[in-house]
């Protein structure tokens, strides 16, 4: 299975835009693009909501059957380890291997020695193609990374050979992150992960590092960013030289998360990808609910009476919404105003309030990230937020692709 030199994973919390996310990768296809979709929803998500892995494989196949999409696409267990992963074995042919709770455990120590025996002659000084500065590499250097990140890549190639034992040799693609852990990878850290991951057999289409900066849910990167895009072209450096050391796949490309509404570094993502003819993955997964609900709200009546509600509940509920999400949220909850004065916005207000436009005086990125995480609570309105959904379906479709075609694919991939 291949996954193709662009990937962009859209996650849908409900399952109900899938056709509206294709037809975000259709417009790109007529502009001689070819973006592989990606339909990816972690257990986390299931459990709150209430979805099966199995409803995301229904919803992928009904969208690609609807809208006559016949070139590839993959649905992906998105973060998942040995504990849940044989939910999702049946349904997915994409999985996101999760082994971030690992880094940090120490690996023992005959591993980490045979490990810096079997790469001892990347010790020392290190040039790496397309990298100005050669690295200097210290054993005790090596030593420190092999033992930090050892275990996690072992625990990696346990699932990966648990997953191929049941879906077969080449039959569903791999992602490797380490994104939800607290500190980034550096570029030299990728290459002995990547040699790791080259001893352990694991096919990786995909790596996910986490990277310098803050990549909060929904709104844009918090960081410098300058020294994102040094580190987004040293990581492309370092895994095509890696992809030609280790014998990888030779598609192998970052996966980048949270990836949605990172407006600011779309550019040197962009730079980057052509100055090393580099593919991409690019996941987003929250943005298409939050288009629902501008869609809602837009649509006025008894949709905009949703989208309210929903803000109201969110508010009253706030500590227990952002509990699972509090290192990648920043509100400030002085600037989310009170549900009664919200109750005297018409549609269009509610909806600048919402919508991602920087220039927008009337965006207010604190009622963003709240409602990111509020899902919970239109899954609580059951079928009456369902309803709506089909009441309302397109000026919601219509807001979906709008913005997954033109704030994310257009400025990364297109213009
Ligand atoms: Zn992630």
């Amino acid at each position: 299975m291949i996954l193709g030199k662009y990937s962009f994973g859209v996650g849908d919390r409900f399952c109900h835009q899938g056709k509206a996310q294709l037809a975000a990768l259709i417009k790109a296809k007529e502009q001689g693009i070819d973006i592989t979709p990606v339909w990816n929803k972690s257990h986390r998500e299931h459990t709150i909501i209430g979805t099966k892995p199995a409803d995301t494989r229904r919803e992928a196949d009904d969208a690609v059957s609807a809208c006559g999409w016949i070139e590839p696409y993959f649905v992906d267990a998105d973060h998942i380890g040995l504990k849940n992963v044989d939910d999702f074995i049946e349904s997915s042919d994409f999985f996101t291997l999760d082994v971030a709770d690992f880094i940090g455990e120490p690996a023992n120590e005959s591993d980490v020695n045979s490990f810096i025996e079997k790469h001892k002659k990347y010790i020392g000084s290190l040039a790496i193609p397309g990298i100005d500065k050669d690295f200097n590499i210290s054993k005790g250097q090596a030593k420190a990374i092999a033992k930090k990140y050892l275990l996690a890549v072992k625990q990696a190639g346990k699932i990966y050979r648990h997953i191929e034992s049941t879906k077969g040799v080449g039959n569903f693609i791999t992602e490797v992150s380490m994104d939800e852990t607290n500190q980034p990878q550096t570029p030299v850290e990728m290459f002995f992960i990547l040699a790791a991951i080259a001893d352990e057999g694991i096919a990786a289409a995909t790596i996910a590092p986490k990277f310098t900066g803050r990549f909060n849910k929904g709104v844009d990167y918090v960081g410098d960013v300058n020294g994102f895009a040094r580190e987004f072209e040293q990581d492309i450096a370092v895994i095509k030289f890696a992809v030609r050391e280790f014998g990888l796949d030779e598609d192998l490309k970052l996966s980048v998360h949270s990836g949605s509404d990172k407006f600011s570094i779309y550019g040197p993502m962009k730079e980057a990808l052509k100055k090393f003819n580099a593919g991409l993955h690019l996941k987003t997964a929250g943005t298409t609910w939050l288009e629902e609900l501008i869609g809602l709200a837009m649509a006025g009546g008894e949709g905009l009476d949703i989208a309210k509600e929903a803000y109201a509940k969110a508010l009253a509920r706030i500590d227990e919404l952002c509990g699972p999400y509090s290192t990648v949220i920043d509100i400030d909850k002085k600037k989310l105003p009170e549900p009664k004065k919200i109750a005297g916005w018409d549609g269009e207000q509610f909806a600048s309030a919402l919508r991602h436009n920087q220039s927008c005086n009337d965006y207010n990125p604190n009622i963003r990230q709240l409602l990111h995480v509020a899902y919970k609570v239109a899954a609580e309105m059951g079928t009456r937020y369902l309803d709506a959904m089909q009441k309302y379906e397109d000026i919601v479709a219509q807001n979906v692709t709008e913005n997954i075609y033109e704030r994310h694919i257009k400025p990364i991939f297109v213009a």
